[in-house]
């Protein structure tokens, strides 16, 4: 049976719950979000008492299902003002499972300006004095913890920028290796969690009852043709393993979608430099040592897309360098060395940063002329000063909207105030209408229309076809749906294009629930959610107005394609006409 667990940080109490009926066949996003729908005032702070932080397993998580491990974290974000789920892979999510906790609700403010660690274990939760690791990064925080503590824990953390409350914090899981480079980056909610003081969340599983599934048999035998279909699909079981989501960089460069200078080109001439083919060469043939592809960011992920790259005496220097965080410090700001995009990652992942909004942050400083483009010292030197908190560090560490308004520039690509991902809505316009109309902000994983647009997958759509509404809508109702399920978005690949493990990625929920949910339901569910989020929007204080690209899209044509966006407004306003 599970429960919820509701923890104060006012009078730094904890209690168990029961789960309410409503919330029975909730999970992850799902989840989440409905939380924040019931429990928060939309027009709250973010950093207020009002507002919460939620923790939430996917449905199957903890389960022995395929690629299930990830943890949902939602709150009323900071850098948006609007509702936020962000998720991460990593270790935590299948301990909280298997403890019989669906979700973790995080309310209320310290009082005495400490920060506190939450324990949780089989015999219930407390919370802690975080003297041990306030101030420290997250390297040093997850080695401190699990030097302190037994049986390996899960630990959800926040970094110094998390402390300082800075927009663009992010909350960081530990994968099993105890690095904590897996993030629910997204939308500032590291932030949240400093504001409450809660610095870490430490998850020991042992002894725990985990998790009931209703039907074993039939869960085994669904969660099997979804591995097959991991297994057997080119993009899950070759692509990824080998080359990590980096083998994006050499196929968006060629299809000219690549951001390169803060969104000035669609093309980079160093791509070869820093591509996945570049990162599998240095850390399994030439550097070797701690180097490794076919990384798995929890047990039981069969994809295992993450990477470890190594310094180029072979040591380990940071996991993982994924698509967004190499392109993001290396294209869009013009950097060609793997080295230094690897050490802006790392810097990420230690002061607690979203590395897509890290970068394009630091693409928009070095578009006011702050450094240089191109100047990866230049680049560290900069992240560095948010960890330090200095002035002009507090301003990158808030993202890149506020640090384009605080230097004049114009050419922000943000929808929503969130940082644009990897993909230039010009020459692709559908994962533009997903940009535009997430209830995220500008997001690449609430609707992922690369698939049929530049990779083929799920069918085939014409990237510079204007009319891909219904598209973005149909993407983002499923990506709601699997972001609740507890599976990695990854899978996507393998269940758009074979029907069986599309088959038993809805079955394995139903086996679990003895529910009989079908395709439909699928779509059904995650628009629900998504209403749930729009709504919550909307009281917020968002409009359609709101749903637009930043306007130098419209205007300014991209090289080498020399397109601007041009989806009409009515195009987008009708995403969410249901
Ligand atoms: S596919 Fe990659 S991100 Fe997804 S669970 Fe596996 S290692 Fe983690």
């Amino acid at each position: 049976m599970s429960r919820i667990l509701r923890v104060n940080m006012t009078d730094l109490s904890t209690k168990f719950e029961e789960v309410p009926e409503k919330y029975r066949l909730l999970g992850g996003r799902g989840l989440t979000s409905n939380i924040v729908f019931d429990e928060v005032p939309p027009d709250c702070h973010p950093l207020g008492p009002n507002n919460k932080v939620i923790f939430a397993p996917g449905l199957v998580t903890g389960t022995s299902a395929p690629s299930s491990g990830r943890l949902s974290v939602g709150g009323k974000s900071p850098l948006t003002g609007g509702i936020k789920e962000a998720n991460a892979g990593g270790i935590a999510s299948q301990k909280i499972a298997r403890l019989g906790i669906k979700a973790i609700i995080v309310e209320g403010q310290a009082q005495d300006g400490k920060f506190y660690s939450l324990k949780v274990n089989k015999d219930g939760a407390s919370l802690v004095s975080a003297d041990d690791i306030v101030g420290k990064g997250m390297y040093e925080a997850d080695e401190i913890i699990w030097r302190k503590h037994p049986n390996k824990p899960g630990v959800i953390g926040i970094g110094p920028a998390g402390e300082m409350r800075l927009a663009n914090a992010g909350v960081s899981v530990n994968d099993s290796e105890n690095g904590p480079g897996r993030y629910a980056g997204r939308g500032g909610l590291g932030a949240v969690m400093g504001s409450k003081g809660l610095k870490a969340i430490i998850v020991d599983d042992k002894g725990g009852p985990g998790v009931s599934v209703a039907n074993p048999e039939l869960f085994k035998q669904e969660a099997k043709k979804l591995a097959d279909a991991l297994l057997t699909h080119a993009v899950t079981s070759q692509a990824l393993p080998n080359y990590g989501t980096a083998v994006l960089i050499n196929i968006l460069n060629e299809a000219g979608g690549l951001p390169t200078r803060n969104f000035s080109s669609g093309r980079f001439e160093g791509a070869a430099k820093v591509s996945g083919e570049m990162i599998n060469e240095l850390a399994t043939k030439v550097r070797k040592g701690a180097g490794r592809v076919a990384h798995p960011c929890h047990p039981g992920c069969v994809i295992k897309c993450s990477n470890v790259f190594p310094k180029p005496d072979g040591s380990y220097h940071v996991s993982c360098v994924e698509y967004e965080s190499d392109w993001a410090f290396g294209p869009n700001c013009g950097i060609d060395d793997l080295d230094a995009i690897a050490e802006l990652v790392r810097i990420s992942n230690d002061v607690g940063l979203d590395t897509i909004e890290a970068g394009v942050t630091v693409g928009v400083a070095m578009e006011a002329g702050i450094i240089p483009f191109g100047d990866g010292q230049a680049a560290i030197n900069l992240l560095s000063e948010v960890g330090k908190g200095t002035p002009l560090g507090r301003i990158i560490g808030n993202g890149a909207t506020f640090t384009g308004r605080a230097f004049g520039v114009t050419r922000i690509p943000a929808v929503k105030g969130q940082a644009m991902p990897a993909y230039d809505p010009r020459p692709i316009k559908g994962i533009g209408v997903t940009y535009a109309t997430s209830t995220m902000g500008a997001d690449h994983t609430s609707g992922y229309t690369i698939a049929p647009e530049i990779l083929g997958v799920g069918g085939k759509a014409d990237p510079f076809a204007v009319n891909k509404g219904e598209l973005s809508r149909a993407f983002q109702a499923t990506t709601a749906f699997v972001d609740a399920s507890g599976y990695c978005l990854f899978i996507a690949f393998a269940i758009l294009d074979i029907a069986s493990g599309f088959e038993g990625m809805v079955n394995s929920v139903n086996a679990m629930y003895g529910t009989d949910w079908t395709g439909d339901d699928v779509v059904k569910i995650g628009q629900q959610i998504i209403k749930t989020e729009r709504t919550f929007n909307e009281r917020a204080g968002f409009t359609k107005e709101h749903d637009r690209v930043p306007e130098f899209m419209r205007l300014e044509k991209l090289p080498p394609h020399n397109v601007v966006f041009d989806v009409s407004d009515e195009e987008l306003d009708a995403v969410y006409a249901f």
